[in-house]
């Protein structure tokens, strides 16, 4: 692995939520119902991603770990389609395993373990970018990744990293929003081996958001569902806090423009405004709003993997969104 391949690697996965987020969105890929997240010391010291999806036989986990592969050949038309692609395509294995020590075990799901023998698993070890052994495993059915020693061919690249409670708050973000956006699936996160949230995975927004934020966010939240008549947004659905249940933190604000998370400030302003003058200086509400968008309306190349989106028309978005906690708050009488 020479030391170009490791900056360009360095560039792409920054820190440990960045692995932990291309994990999750494999997991999800893989058409998992169960996505477990451990992380130790904020993720600097490990990151273990555990599913129970398609699994891989050997071979394709040999071909998983290379660069440029994907399975995903068809999505490269959903990057001029719309919302909808995550990150960036069949390079995030490879690049996770050229700046850390990478270990995969995965069984293909329902079968009798394809090349490796009955019911055997394969675990795949790689070393800063060069795969050190491939061996059948006894594993569940399912995939886990485990990424040890981040950065460790990259020492600049660690040099980055703040304390651990930094690092986690990112991870802890990063599972929270896939958590959110994903309700039948049950995603749980682990910190130095102590339990932080762990969803049902039953399908409602409102035991997930119990799951994640606990009873008291839970129970100061209010049904947003408004099919706003402008073009510019389909539809608003999810939940807004009481004005009084706050946080002094804009990260429990939670915006998903067709199914994918994205970060935009169009949206945050929509959903202070809407509060108008009923919060305290400083402090912000909790908020999960899935927003639907004609496709064609929405960039999200702006920058895939900080989440970040264009809409052709801001201000008929804003006002959609806006209009739609307005009258979420207005139905609960506030
Ligand atoms: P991409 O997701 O863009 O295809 P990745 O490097 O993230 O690229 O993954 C490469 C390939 O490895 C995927 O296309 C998929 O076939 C396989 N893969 C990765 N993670 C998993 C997983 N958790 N379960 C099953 N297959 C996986
Ligand atoms: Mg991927």
């Amino acid at each position: 692995q020479d030391t170009i391949q490791r900056i360009a690697a360095g560039e792409v996965v920054e820190r440990p939520a960045s692995a932990v987020k291309e994990l999750v969105e494999n997991s999800l890929d893989a058409d998992a119902s169960r996505v477990s997240v451990a992380v130790e010391s904020g993720g600097k010291e490990g990151v273990r991603v555990r599913d129970d999806g398609i699994g891989m036989s050997r071979e394709q986990l040999e071909l998983a770990v290379e660069e440029h592969t994907t399975s995903k050949i068809s999505d490269i038309g959903d990057l001029e389609a719309g919302v909808g692609t995550l990150g960036f395509r069949g390079e995030a294995l490879s690049t996770i395993g050229a700046v850390s020590r990478l270990t995969i075990r995965s069984k293909p799901r329902g079968g009798s373990g394809a090349g490796g023998g009955s019911g055997a698993g394969t675990e795949l070890r790689m070393e800063g970018g060069e795969v050190v052994d491939v061996a059948p495993a006894g594993c569940p059915e399912g995939t886990t990744v485990e990424v040890g020693d981040l950065f460790f061919n990259t020492p600049a690249r660690k040099k980055f990293l703040k304390t651990d409670a930094t690092e986690f708050d990112h991870v802890n973000t990063v599972v929270t929003q896939y958590a959110l956006a994903n309700p039948d699936v049950a995603v749980s996160l682990e910190h130095d081996d102590r339990e932080v949230f762990a969803t049902e995975g039953r399908g409602s927004l409102e035991s997930t958001v119990l799951s994640v934020y606990g009873r008291e966010v839970a129970e100061a939240m209010h049904r947003v569902d408004a099919d706003p008549r402008a073009g510019a947004v389909h539809s608003v659905t999810g939940l807004v806090s009481h004005p009084e249940t706050t946080r002094a933190s804009r990260d429990y604000c939670s915006t998903f423009v067709n199914g994918r998370y994205v970060r935009a400030s169009v949206l945050r302003d929509a959903i202070l405004d809407a509060y108008g003058g009923q919060l305290a200086p400083d402090r912000f509400p909790f908020a999960v709003l899935f927003v639907e968008v004609p496709p064609e309306s929405v960039d999200v190349n702006v920058h895939p993997r900080k989440m970040e989106v264009r809409f052709d028309d801001e201000a008929g978005v804003k006002a959609g969104v806006e209009s739609a906690v307005e009258d979420a708050l207005l139905d609960a009488g506030l």
